[in-house]
């Protein structure tokens, strides 16, 4: 039997939310649950982790830690898994006097979160605040996913050219397992990226490994979110890259789609499916690290 049908896929971040709330002004909103289920047994994957969303600066429909338990609650099979939405604003968090973030990270583990995230707080990813937040997740082991973003616009958690924070981080917490996503994230694929570029989709050859590799080498615990156009287009913008990329990191990237509208599920989870699929048919991917990136490190990851 052909190894991708086999295989079902676990999408590691994914943002349902139910019926009812605004359009964005642009048009479109999240697709409820039934829509991604109908989109995960078209391609394969057998159930998502849920991330909740809060950041105020591009949110038109907030998903809070309730929404994503009830979702998970209505729909188990296709959410076996959720996380939940801590900040590191909340709770009068301050630096001289940080919030026992432990207390809530056991409350919602009790509910059933696995994780904290998605994380897109619009400040320093080393902010004391932050620190303080990811001090707690370390100690009680609960991963997070955190959206890298642009300063000044948006929402997502901000780093220097090179993920200088983001390695202070992961020397700070080395058990805290932590998934990266987002333009700002991937863009340091390529050793080319500059101050410039840093927040674009990033394009063309890699002649030389980014930032990323380097920081996977040296931590496990980091972890590589492939979804959303911002990781499509960093592992499609060169293929032979990837390919080795994939061949020696295996262990630290899970397959993910951001699903987030109708259009992302047409475009981006059919996409981001099938660079793995066709991947693997053509031989540019192993079975170990297929099984690996689809399945097994989500699983591992969420200790399910
Ligand atoms: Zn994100």
């Amino acid at each position: 039997m052909d190894l991708t049908k086999q295989v079902k896929k676990i999408d590691c971040h994914v943002h349902p939310q139910f019926a009812g709330g605004p359009e964005r002004m642009r048009g479109g909103t999240w697709p409820t649950p039934e829509q991604v289920r109908e989109a995960y047994d078209t391609l394969n994957i057998e159930s998502g982790v849920l991330m909740s969303c809060l950041a105020p600066e591009h949110m038109h429909d907030p998903i809070s830690s309730r929404d994503a338990q009830a979702m998970h609650e209505a729909y188990p099979e296709t959410f076996p898994w959720w996380f939940c939405a801590l900040d590191p604003r909340m709770a009068w968090n301050d630096p001289a006097r940080v919030p026992d973030y432990s207390y809530y990270i056991d409350f919602y583990r009790e509910l059933g979160a696995r994780g904290a995230g998605e994380l897109q707080a619009h400040m320093m990813l080393d902010d004391p605040r932050m620190l303080g937040l990811l001090m707690h997740c370390e100690k009680k082991n609960f991963p997070v996913t955190i959206h890298f973003g642009k300063p000044g616009v948006g929402q997502g958690l901000l780093d220097d050219l090179g993920l200088v924070r983001l390695e202070k981080v992961l020397q700070q917490f080395p058990k805290l397992t932590l998934l990266a996503h987002a333009a700002s994230f991937w863009s340091e694929i390529s050793a080319d990226v500059a101050e410039e570029t840093r927040h674009t989709y990033s394009t063309g050859p890699i002649a030389q490994e980014g930032r990323i590799a380097v920081l996977l080498r040296k931590y496990p615990n980091l972890i590589c979110d492939i979804s959303a156009n911002s990781g499509y287009r960093a592992l499609s913008r060169d293929p032979d890259y990837t390919w080795r990329f994939f061949d020696e990191f295996f262990e630290q990237i899970v397959f993910a789609t951001d699903i987030s509208s109708r259009q992302t599920i047409e475009k981006t989870a059919v996409q981001l499916s099938s660079l793995l699929d066709d991947g693997y048919r053509a031989g540019n991917i192993s079975e170990k690290a297929y099984r690996c990136i689809c399945r097994e490190n989500a699983l591992r990851i969420l200790q399910a």
